[in-house]
């Protein structure tokens, strides 16, 4: 199967609100692919992901998730998905394995039993290599009230995946955690979506966590302003690199600058070049000008981004 998540003309409007909070979006993500969804907070990320995961019902569109129709094949579609959602919903009286146990039997997975050494082989086969790969292994039978913010996260990830989804959505998923548990939880997540061949389908407001992923699509009020590697999505952004030259001789300096064929103009900081390249090399070495000022202006991805949400903001 080449598309793992087929959206068409999905449209959500809320009762009452006046715009629709997701307008008319469409994207693939193929087996496999580590997709982000990127944009700020009212953007519509919750709204899609909750689409996609069945929780909420869609206005208009259509949508199919591991090959089957969201509509028709609910529940198809719900046993092929796992989910992390932002508002962790374990109960902190229950060990970690309990909370598990007590999840897979609501969900149908293994027959609850009352004890772990009951349950079959394969649930203490398939939770004991989980626990490995996320590194809560030593922690499995411990009562969750003493876990940190990072440790639930790892084992909302266990329960997620005990069903073996071909398709895990995480929705902002470290939000809330700081910067160490962010970056080991990303490490786990990346060896997991490599051992088990796994589709992952991030929503994200930073745009850091979306910098790993194979696609990015940007959405902003509903509508996807951009889409594509995060390489294209970088060239894409930042399309403003300048430098601010001087030289006592502005003259002598105007004049190579236009025989190179630079776009320049005069400012009160000095003279603004505008460069494509990666580094403005090319044209610094063309100088023989002596220069009195030389500062290079490359806007980080980050600062891209922001840029282009606020833009959004003023349409
Ligand atoms: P994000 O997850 O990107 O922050 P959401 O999908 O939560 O964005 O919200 C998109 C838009 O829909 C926002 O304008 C938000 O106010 C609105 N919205 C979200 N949930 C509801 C709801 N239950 N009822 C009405 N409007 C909602």
């Amino acid at each position: 199967m080449e598309n793992m998540i087929q959206v068409r003309n999905l449209v959500k409007k809320y009762k009452k609100a006046s715009e629709a909070a997701v307008n008319d979006i469409s994207f693939n993500v193929r087996e496999g692919e580590f997709f982000a969804f990127l944009g700020p907070n009212g953007a519509g990320k919750s709204t899609t992901i909750s689409i996609l995961t069945t929780t909420l019902s869609m206005t208009s569109g259509n949508i199919s998730i591991a090959g089957f129709d969201l509509e028709r094949e609910a529940n198809k579609v719900r046993s092929n998905i796992g989910i992390i959602f932002q508002n962790p919903s374990l109960d902190v009286e229950l060990t970690a394995e309990e909370n598990i146990r007590l999840h897979v039997s609501i969900y149908g997975t293994y027959k609850f039993r009352p004890f772990y050494q009951m349950m079959p082989i394969a649930y203490k086969q398939r939770i004991e290599e989980l626990a490995e790969m996320v590194g809560l292994k030593e922690n499995l039978f411990k009562e969750i009230k003493t876990f940190s913010g990072g440790m639930k996260r790892k084992l909302e990830i266990i329960r997620g995946l005990m069903h073996n989804p071909k398709i895990l959505f995480l929705d902002e998923p470290t939000q809330g955690l700081d910067a160490a548990s962010r970056h080991s939880l990303w490490e786990y997540l990346n060896r997991i979506r490599i051992e088990e061949n796994i589709t992952i389908f991030l929503t994200t407001h930073y745009l850091e966590e979306a910098e790993s992923a194979d696609r990015i699509c940007v959405i902003n009020k509903g509508k996807i302003t951009m889409m594509g590697t995060p390489e294209q999505i970088k060239s894409e952004l930042m399309t403003e690199k300048y430098m601010v030259i001087d030289a006592n001789d502005k003259k002598s300096l105007k004049d190579e600058l236009s025989t190179l064929g630079a776009t320049f103009i005069e400012t009160v900081q000095g003279i603004k070049v505008v460069y494509q390249d990666p580094t403005p090399q090319y044209l610094l070495s063309g100088l023989t000008t002596p220069l009195t000022k030389l500062n290079i202006y490359q806007p980080t991805l980050e600062k891209a981004y922001l840029d282009l949400v606020k833009e959004g903001d003023e349409l």
